[in-house]
């Protein structure tokens, strides 16, 4: 039987330290770490998303500033928000949720927000220093898979990495994580041969491809560890219910340890959306940022 990695706990440890430097950051230095959240229309999934992220932001001391624009939005309209936002020194972080209407387009409006407020990490100078080792702001889904397998393993060096999903919020910038903490990296996709050898060969398997329970326990080398990034809603037994792209009763039997869905990369996603917040803070007001 695998260790479970409490994603959960991990996260409540890493937003009770998160609200000790935003204490300290209030105190001794008069500042207060401003979130600004927008969102775009209705989604049931998204709204449940930003007021998520804005009750933790106001759990943690942090200032939380909301957004919510009509599914109709011109994107001039949105474009003159994130304007005003960077240039509002009360906001430090800025958080556009996705996905967007298909007037709006997303490449522009991840552009438009300032690269020291870019929280989530998509604006491309962010993307190009992390891709390059430099100091950038990381996707928060990456950066938590990072922190959790660092918890799990210490050293990451030499163990071979395979990302399963190339998308540009999780796969691509995990892979560049993963390869800066000196791991060997494959990255498979819905073109790659042979899957589910590629998936056996690895010491780290993070399953981001949005399949539910694609990853089954004998694509799992024999105490590998497995982080599950996948969402899947699906029906079981009259009600919805949450399930990874790792088929969590199989790859027990042979995963060295594994985070489960709910409670593994979710929480932590959320606390390095926090953490991002206090570090744009510190940079913007060169604090130097706490290890
Ligand atoms: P995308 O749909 O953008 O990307 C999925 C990737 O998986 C693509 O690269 C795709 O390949 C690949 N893929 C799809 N099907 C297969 C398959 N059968 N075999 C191999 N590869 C496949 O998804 P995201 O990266 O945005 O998200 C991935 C999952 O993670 C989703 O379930 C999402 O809900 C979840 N998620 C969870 C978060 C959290 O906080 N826990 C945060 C963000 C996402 P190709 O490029 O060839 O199409």
């Amino acid at each position: 039987m695998s260790t479970l990695i409490d994603g959960k706990a991990q996260a409540t440890r890493l937003r009770e330290e998160i609200g000790r430097q935003v204490s300290r950051l209030r105190q001794h230095e008069l500042v207060t770490p401003g979130l600004a959240v927008i969102l775009v229309g209705e989604d049931p999934a998204s709204q449940v998303y930003v007021r998520n992220k804005a009750t933790q932001a106001r759990e943690a001391g942090m200032s939380s500033f909301e957004y919510r624009l009509a599914d109709s939005v011109p994107q001039t309209k949105l474009l003159d928000l994130i304007e005003r936002l960077n240039r509002d020194p009360e906001v430090h972080g800025i958080l556009v949720q996705l996905p967007l209407p298909p007037q709006v387009d997303e490449s522009r409006v991840i552009q438009a927000i300032h690269p020291d407020k870019d929280i989530d990490g998509f604006h491309p100078i962010n993307v190009g220093n992390i891709a390059t080792g430099g100091h950038g702001m990381a996707p928060c889904t990456p950066l938590g898979c990072l922190m959790l397998l660092k918890h799990q393993l210490g050293d990451l060096s030499g163990k071979h990495a395979v990302v399963l999903g190339r998308s540009n919020i999780v796969g691509k910038p995990m892979a560049s994580l993963l390869l800066q903490k000196h791991c060997t990296v494959t990255v498979a996709h819905s073109r790659t041969r042979q899957l589910e050898e590629v998936c056996c060969q690895a010491d780290i398997l993070v399953a981001a491809a949005g399949r539910t329970r694609l990853v089954k326990g004998d694509w799992i080398k024999p105490g590998a560890t497995v982080i599950d990034v996948g969402i899947n809603r699906i029906e079981a037994d009259g009600r919805m219910r949450l399930v990874g792209d790792v088929d969590f009763d199989s790859a027990r039997e042979v995963a060295g340890a594994l985070t489960p869905v709910p409670g593994g990369v979710g929480p932590m996603t959320i606390a390095c959306l926090l953490l991002n917040t206090l570090e744009a803070t510190c940079r913007q007001h060169r604090i130097p940022f706490p290890d």
